[in-house]
């Protein structure tokens, strides 16, 4: 049986954390290598679905949400050998501006 990195841990090293980039060129999202620069492709080599279930993440403010999800992926750079992992989830930051935004439930539970 696969399993995602082997079973091993996989959160982004400091050279994806608040680096990776990226774009779309039709309705298809590609990651920019952090290390080559803004351009260069990634390879996405795996995935996991890490979370999913019912909407627990701060329902009260997030009532259009069908559920909630995390997606975690494997991922390469061909130039440089770059290997890490991004996560993709619907929790955590819902809108405002990265650097300026405070997480839905320490907002919420500052109330
Ligand atoms: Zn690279």
């Amino acid at each position: 049986m696969n399993r995602f990195n082997n079973g091993q841990p996989y959160h982004g090293v400091q050279t994806v954390g608040g680096k990776l980039k990226g774009s779309t060129d039709t309705d298809y999202f590609y990651f920019f290598c952090p290390t080559c620069g803004e351009d260069n492709i990634m390879q996405i080599l795996d995935f996991v679905v890490r979370d999913d279930g019912p909407v627990k993440y701060a329902p009260e403010l997030r009532g259009r949400a069908k559920r909630d999800f995390t997606l975690a992926f494997q991922l390469l750079c061909p130039a440089c050998g770059l290997e890490d992992f991004v996560k993709i989830s619907n929790t955590g930051w819902q809108k405002g501006k990265l650097r300026n935004s405070l997480p839905l439930l320490l907002a919420s539970n500052s109330k």
